[in-house]
């Protein structure tokens, strides 16, 4: 399976991936505005009403900034662990439908493989997610303070 990825963002300015395998279609955090989001997305020919689910690694505004005007108004599905979850509530006050996986175990969306793995952080409970592309042990991944493929920091914030 064919996996394509994106960096929609890096950085303080906010941090978004773009992932896509199959028919399925997952952002990495979604730290810009929904309209910077929408704006990237259309770039490469794609839209936020047609993203399977968001995947959050921590709660820091530049990784949930867009994430209330995409997720709640597009009813899009958000996944993250339980204590991202209280927070995220808590800050972006939504009630927002937060699906919750546990760091270290392995699940699915669609065709993609997530797994969510705890990574240091000054976040409730960051992790990071293993790079698709990379083979097994090669240690590539997105999340707070990790580099991805390409090199470029996928996250600057102090
Ligand atoms: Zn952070």
């Amino acid at each position: 399976m064919g996996v394509s990825m994106t960096i929609l963002g890096s950085g303080s300015a906010g941090n978004s991936i773009y992932i896509e395998a199959g028919e399925s279609r997952v952002l990495v955090d979604a730290g810009l505005s929904a309209r910077q989001l929408r704006e990237r997305l259309a770039l490469i020919g794609r839209s936020p009403e047609t993203l399977s689910a968001i995947l959050i690694s921590h709660e820091h505004n530049d990784h949930i900034r867009g994430l209330k005007g995409i997720a709640d108004k597009l009813g899009i599905p958000v996944y993250c662990n339980g204590a991202t979850r209280d927070a995220i509530r808590e800050i972006l006050d939504t009630s927002l439908n937060l699906h919750v996986f546990h760091n270290g175990a392995t699940f699915s969306i669609g065709d993609i493989d997530v797994h969510p793995f705890s990574v240091p952080h000054d976040a409730q409970d960051p992790v990071g997610f293993l790079d698709p592309n990379s083979k097994p042990n090669r240690g590539n991944y997105y999340g707070p303070g990790t580099r991805d493929n390409t090199g470029h920091g996928t996250h600057s914030h102090s």
